[in-house]
């Protein structure tokens, strides 16, 4: 389970529409290396495209 950020409540990690609220559960990141965007419905780490280290996009 993870927390929705909205709402506060649970959500099945399976979901990525919060049945509570409805928001979205996408994460947006701009890869630096390969100049991508990249919509993930999950914290990403590394960039699926060319690896590279992403967490300092977190916030
Ligand atoms: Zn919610
Ligand atoms: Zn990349």
């Amino acid at each position: 389970m993870v927390i929705c950020p909205y709402c506060q409540k649970d959500i099945h990690l399976d979901l990525d529409t919060c049945p509570h609220c409805g928001v979205t559960m996408i994460y947006l990141y701009k890869c630096k290396r390969c100049n991508q965007e990249i919509a993930a419905t999950g914290i990403l780490k590394f960039c699926p495209l060319c690896d590279a280290d992403l967490s300092d996009q977190m916030n």
